[in-house]
């Protein structure tokens, strides 16, 4: 079974939790060691959490437009496969178009 994007992130904040309590107990022995130390943990965690966002969204958006393909209709216009019926729909469809960004924006 995988896991959804919700639960990956909930695994990763608990995991931000148990450091941010560990850092907490660290900084009342070695203040100025254990602060740095967990500014560098929480950091890391953080920045595996927002990775694995990115994946998960990166191959959503790789299954979406595995499905809304290009294709040649007889008279050499194009249309996406699954959103038109017999081309009536022309390319990019209105999901590929959502997943470009706005104009002027790149
Ligand atoms: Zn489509």
């Amino acid at each position: 079974m995988t896991d959804t994007s919700d639960e990956r992130r909930d695994r990763y904040v608990a995991a931000i939790q148990v450091r941010l309590r560990d850092a907490a107990d660290a900084i009342c022995y070695d203040p100025e060691d254990a602060a740095a130390d967990a500014a560098t943990a929480v950091a890391d965690a953080e920045q595996r959490a927002l990775r694995a966002e990115l994946d998960d969204a990166l191959a959503s958006i790789k299954r979406v437009r595995s499905v809304h393909r290009r294709r040649e209709g007889d008279s050499g216009s194009t249309y996406c496969e699954p959103c038109s019926n017999h081309g009536d729909i022309q390319w990019p469809c209105a999901t590929i178009r959502a997943l470009e960004p706005p104009k002027g924006t790149r």
